[in-house]
């Protein structure tokens, strides 16, 4: 492959797009209604899942005048919508099976997986605006500590590496030890992996012998699961490979519609809007104000044989839409993706996200990131939900230190969520490892006497 060329002037921007990156949001907000206007109609004339559901709704594409319309009027969907079609081989265009280049499976953390066909071009330039903001260049050299099966989301960055022009070395298949051996060898500047395998590929490199903090990595560019937006795994990864860790937030379902961590502000991710439109929603589908939480749900413009519209995501974030001090206007979530909808415990009347839990356990020095949260369903006067977390001390830590570690961890989450969680401190090393993401929430309410 031909490496593109950049002009100076290019190289020192900031933006891999600026025009785009700094629209005043007025003018954005049109860019969004003419996208999602043609896309809509588009998706009406030619997908019978949508024909369906927006004549069930009792709602005509050219009803969509206003954003306020889209909001207010279409009916959203989500996971189960595609899942029901795709049965019925509804939810793609019709004939279009000689156009689809490659077929993906979402990683089925919250279910079934569900099938992506999609279309070459589609998938690129996602990853590019991220890096380019973050100061990573065509010089750079990109190591894929991959393997390349059907979890899509290293697929598309594998892609945007090539149309940055930089070089890329994948390493496939290998175990971690070969990698580390390929790491040193090559000398990569970034890592691009999901934030567990980071870690785990850091601990096998010590094993070896080996010092993951002198190599010639960089960056560490993370996806497919919450990475440095939780402060205590940007420490762990930043700390384990001496290098600077970037989040990517995206739903690979939703290719296209990524957020990823500003360059100025480590708790801020801008969603991507060159492909991706947002907007926040409370429980009854109403716009939540500028500043509010609540789900967000996208509108992804680039998956053009199975696009979806006004997707439910069932991640709870807190969005802002006012210009962000990089420079661009994009809208911005505060500390990226804070809850799951549907990982949602209610202990005692209040309500605690898992993620939270992991978010204020790593604020506690001397406990690592390699935790498990247990989720169980208990009778009594009525049914209850329960947590507890299993957590490991950082490696440095004193075996004596560990009762005290979880004196520590159960007074903070009582004073920060308001209820008892009991916390076990488990032996270093204890914790299963994992190859790409970690399991973190273990629900066993299912199978339980709820
Ligand atoms: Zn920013």
């Amino acid at each position: 492959m031909i490496r593109p060329v950049y002009s100076q002037r290019a190289m020192k921007s900031p933006y891999w797009n600026e025009a785009l990156e700094t629209m005043p949001r007025q003018e954005l907000d049109a860019l969004h209604l003419r996208r999602l206007q043609s896309l809509i109609k588009y998706a009406y004339q030619n997908i019978p899942m949508y024909r369906e559901i927006y004549d069930e709704a009792g709602v005509r594409p050219e009803e969509i005048r206003t954003l306020d319309d889209y909001v207010e009027k279409l009916p959203a969907i989500d996971k189960q919508h595609v899942l029901k079609y795709q049965l019925q081989a509804k939810a793609a265009v019709p004939g279009a099976e000689e156009y689809i280049s490659f077929l993906y499976q979402t990683s089925g953390t919250t279910g079934k997986p569900l099938m992506e066909p999609g279309h070459f071009p589609d998938i690129i330039n996602m990853w590019t605006y991220q890096w380019w903001a973050h100061g990573i260049r065509p010089r750079d050299v990109f190591y894929f500590a991959f393997p390349f099966g059907t979890f899509m989301a290293f697929w598309s960055a594998y892609f945007d590496a090539h149309l940055l022009g930089a070089q890329v070395i994948s390493g496939g298949g290998v175990d971690s030890k070969a990698r580390i051996y390929q790491i040193q060898q090559f000398r990569p500047t970034v890592l691009i992996s999901t934030p567990t395998y980071a870690l785990r590929l850091a601990e096998v490199a010590t094993e070896m012998g080996a010092d993951s903090r002198a190599t010639s990595i960089r960056f560490i560019s993370t996806a497919g699961e919450p990475g440095s937006m939780v402060p205590g795994l940007r420490r762990a990864m930043e700390q384990a490979w001496n290098a600077k860790a970037i989040d990517l937030y995206g739903i690979s379902e939703l290719w296209g519609s990524t957020s990823w961590e500003c360059p100025l502000h480590t708790d801020r991710m801008h969603l991507g809007e060159s492909t991706a439109h947002g907007i926040v929603v409370d429980d009854k589908g109403r716009l939540v104000p500028n500043g509010g939480k609540g789900e967000f749900v996208l509108t992804n413009y680039e998956a053009t044989i199975q696009p979806l519209i006004k997707y439910r995501t069932h991640d709870v974030v807190e969005w802002h839409k006012e210009p962000c001090d990089c420079g661009r206007s994009w809208l911005w979530l505060r500390g990226g993706v804070l809850a799951r909808t549907d990982q949602m415990v209610t202990i005692k009347g209040t309500n605690v996200y898992p993620t939270s839990v992991q978010a204020l356990l790593g604020e506690v020095k001397g406990l690592s990131e390699r935790m498990e949260i247990h989720i169980d369903r208990e009778e009594g006067n009525g049914v209850f939900d329960r947590v507890c977390v299993k957590v490991e001390p950082s490696p440095e830590v004193d075996a004596g230190k560990c009762s005290a570690l979880k004196v520590e961890a159960e007074g903070l989450l009582r004073a920060r969520v308001g209820v008892s969680i009991p916390v076990e401190v488990v032996p270093p090393m204890s914790l299963p490892r994992y190859e790409l993401k970690a399991k973190l929430v273990f629900d066993h309410r299912s199978k339980g006497v709820g």
